[in-house]
């Protein structure tokens, strides 16, 4: 049932083994969560609400990575919540410090004056390890080496509905490569330059950029300026192999030595959003409308009133900010010409 390995280049691994109830087909999919010890039970209300509306039907594994090691009682909870195998890992010192050439002295004034202007979390050095570990890490845990697909969950987020289909082999069978369920615009004042950086990368490595891209919807004005827009990453279901593509793998090392995620206080969300708008098809990133999803302080919650009825949704349409004029999923609608849910109109706050 149990097995546990560690080794200077794997890093620390634990997984508890399930017999599975499913006995269809599966992916080579897991949910994945960073977290703390002491968000456990914030976190176990998220896994049974995920487990009751969806992963209860297939099982699929799930990875919990936190930047010290899981207490027993973090195991033996989640464990006892997930249908799937459970697997915790420690995360490597080297994906969770400050780089050999980031200034210290610099990073600290910078927070000194972000925590000044009340930027949120602008003065937390976790925060940071955190946003940088999302953007380029994550995926590099020895543990993600068994999977292509994932599904991001955090802490205190809960499924509005039932989801009746296998969302993994729906990315894979519909040629997607990244899905969201929320989007909105970033806080200016931690990304200043994030935008130039990204543009300097651009006339580095034009090879790069996929010929069909997205750019449209991060850029108002053909790459001269950021327009904010983000998929909000607290929630993500997307291809592994999107962020270990060159093109990513090469965005996120410029963006890395270029110290934004310390010298300011870039989020995965951006990083995350204008890499896949970037590197992918267009055509490959998804909207998922009919998961109605909660992540303080946004719900997303399908106005169609069928599918939330025929999905057993809890959720007020009315709080939907699915289509809020804040919300950048209109413009992905408008941009890609997709078809927007009947009165979509009388939700834009
Ligand atoms: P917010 O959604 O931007 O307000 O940020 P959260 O506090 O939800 O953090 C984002 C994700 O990173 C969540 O999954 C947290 O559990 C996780 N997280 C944040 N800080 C830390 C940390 O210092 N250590 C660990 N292990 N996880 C963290
Ligand atoms: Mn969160």
């Amino acid at each position: 049932k149990y097995s546990q390995e560690q080794s200077a280049d794997t890093g620390f691994k634990y997984t508890r083994v399930k017999s599975s109830k499913y006995k269809g087909s599966r992916e080579k999919a897991t949910f994945v969560t960073l977290v703390r010890n002491r968000d456990l039970y914030s976190l176990a209300e998220s896994i049974k609400s995920v487990e009751d509306r969806f992963n209860s039907k297939f099982n699929y594994d799930w990875v919990f990575l936190n930047d010290e090691e899981f207490t027993t009682e973090f195991i033996n909870v989640t464990t006892a919540l997930v249908s799937g195998n459970t697997k915790y890992g420690v995360i490597p010192q080297e994906h969770w410090s400050f780089p050999s050439w980031i200034d210290q002295d610099k990073a600290a004034q910078v927070r000194k004056e972000m925590r000044e202007k009340k930027v949120i979390y602008g003065d937390s050095i976790s925060y940071r390890h955190m946003c940088r570990f999302e953007s380029g890490f994550f995926y590099k845990h020895p543990i993600m080496n068994d999977y292509d697909w994932y599904w991001r969950v955090e802490p205190d987020i809960k499924l509005h509905c039932d989801i009746n289909y296998d969302v993994f082999k729906f990315m894979k069978e519909n040629n997607k490569k990244y899905a969201f369920a929320i989007s909105i615009k970033e806080y200016e004042a931690t990304i200043p330059t994030l935008w130039e950086t990204t543009r300097n990368f651009m006339k580095l490595h034009p090879e790069l950029l996929h010929q069909n891209n997205m750019l449209d919807f991060v850029s108002d004005d053909e790459g001269l300026s950021y327009n904010l827009c983000h998929f909000w990453s607290n929630f993500e279901i997307a291809s592994l192999d999107l962020w270990r593509s060159e093109g990513y793998s090469a965005y996120f090392d410029y963006l890395d030595q270029a110290g934004g995620f310390f010298y300011e206080r870039w989020g995965d969300a951006p990083v995350h959003s204008i890499g896949a708008s970037l590197f992918l098809d267009r055509s490959e990133i998804h909207h998922f409308g009919d998961i109605g999803y909660y992540h303080v302080p946004f719900h997303s919650c399908p106005i169609d009133t069928g599918i939330r009825l025929g999905s057993r949704c809890d959720c007020d349409p009315s709080k939907d900010f699915t289509w809020h004029s804040y919300s950048c999923t209109n413009k992905f609608y408008d941009l890609n010409k997709l078809n927007k849910p009947v009165g979509w109109q009388n939700h834009v706050g």
